[in-house]
């Protein structure tokens, strides 16, 4: 058996960016089919908690990642207006959690494989496979051939469509919206991910590097609601205009164009990811909910396991089978875990709030623990 030396990657956002390193950097041939023209990564921050830093150390981008992202120590949980609920130490690992922009993160891996290994502005429509061949088939006209293909290519993904012909994700009645500025409160504690509780929505914030400050804001919201006539930053300081001093002061400095705006789906958990030479990864494969921050940190676990796999494995479908039993557990995990953490976050009746509140006080030592089995993870 020949090994899968051309791998097709169908999407170049940072699962299938960090795929292409990590199969750069095990010999192999990868390339990446992205369908936007330009590279590029949405405007807000991500927590790579210790299990993702332990991914960039093995591929060498750790020392670069720690020179544009923040070290963070504590992950507080509080009452809307203040109170500390819970508070996580998350810097107990013998690798650093760093806040960090997307689009420093997308162009850290995009600059560690050579430029022509991605190409832009093609949309994957379908493949056919052929003995131990795939060939994919893009908008353009183009085709390619490869060893074996993955689909990187999202929540949305053509390639999970094309293999399984599955049910579009589920919407989990979430609304977010997430800003950025160089604005840092007064009574912000430096290392801090600071999160805010409140009825039916919820408000966080973390540094990233270069003094900017990165917020997100949640609410339950029906599917596909509309803005409000008033725009996002106004909708955002009436919802939020009570709740603790740095939450609307942040809101109120941001510009109106530096706030996104997503609703939030995940799938239920199901094999398989693989069919012969094609297999899925990142949100393609598993889409969740981001209350865990998981979403980016498990991506970049599959491209390394992944690699691997392909690495010791010369047969991709025997490589992906294995990659798929690795992974599977795991990620089906923090999927229930994140939709459960999604619904206390739902409530929205005083009582259930009390409730939960005096629960999240009572469970600090165990809601830690639960976070640290989650970061002490080494794929
Ligand atoms: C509000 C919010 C906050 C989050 N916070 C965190 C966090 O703190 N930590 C964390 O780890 N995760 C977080 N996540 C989750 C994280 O953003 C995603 O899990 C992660 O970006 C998934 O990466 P991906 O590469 O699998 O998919 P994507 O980032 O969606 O990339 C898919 C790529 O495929 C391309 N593509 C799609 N279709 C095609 C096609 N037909 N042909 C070619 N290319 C195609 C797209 O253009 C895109 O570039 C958050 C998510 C949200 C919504």
């Amino acid at each position: 058996m020949k090994t899968a030396n051309n791998i097709i990657i169908v999407g170049g956002g940072i699962g299938g960016a960090a795929t292409a390193v990590a199969l750069h950097q095990a010999g192999l041939e990868p390339i990446v089919y992205e369908r936007t023209s330009e590279l590029r990564e949405v405007g807000a921050g991500i927590a790579l908690w210790a299990n993702a830093t332990h991914i960039l150390k093995n591929l060498g981008l750790l020392s670069d990642a720690l020179r544009v992202g923040y070290l963070i120590t504590n992950y507080q949980f509080n009452s809307q207006s203040g109170k500390e609920l819970v508070n996580v130490p998350v810097d107990s690992f013998e690798l650093p959690v760093v806040g960090i922009h997307r689009a420093e993160l997308h162009q850290l891996l995009w600059h560690h494989v050579e430029r022509e290994k991605f190409v832009l502005g093609q949309t994957f429509l379908g493949f056919e496979l052929e003995e131990q061949k795939v060939r994919a088939h893009f908008s353009s006209g183009l085709t390619v051939e490869g060893d074996a293909l993955i689909g990187a290519d999202g929540l949305r993904s053509r390639v999970r469509a094309a293999l399984f012909g599955d049910q579009p994700p589920i919407y989990r009645h979430f609304k977010t919206w997430r800003g950025l500025t160089d604005y840092v409160p007064s009574k912000y504690p430096p290392g801090y991910i600071q999160e805010f509780l409140g009825r039916g929505k919820g408000f966080g914030f973390m540094m990233l590097g270069q003094g900017r400050m990165y917020w997100y804001a949640a609410a339950t919201a029906p599917l596909a609601q509309l803005n409000a006539p008033i725009g996002r930053k106004q909708e955002l300081e009436t919802m939020f205009q009570d709740w603790f001093p740095s939450v609307p002061e942040l809101i109120t400095v941001t510009d109106e164009a530096n706030i996104l705006t997503t609703d939030l789906y995940d799938r239920v958990p199901t094999r398989p990811w693989s069919k012969q030479n094609i297999t899925l990864l990142g949100d393609a494969a598993h889409p969740m909910l981001p209350t865990m921050g998981q979403g980016a940190c498990t991506a970049l676990e599959d491209a390394y396991v992944l690699a691997k796999c392909l690495k010791e494995q010369a047969d991709p479908k025997v490589a992906f089978q294995q990659y798929e039993s690795e992974r599977f557990p795991r990620t089906k995990l923090i999927v229930e875990q994140s939709l459960r953490a999604g619904k206390m976050g739902e409530l929205d009746h005083p009582v259930g709030v009390a409730v939960r509140n005096t629960f999240m006080k009572l469970m600090g030592s165990t809601i830690s623990n639960s976070f640290k089995s989650l970061h002490a993870y080494r794929a």
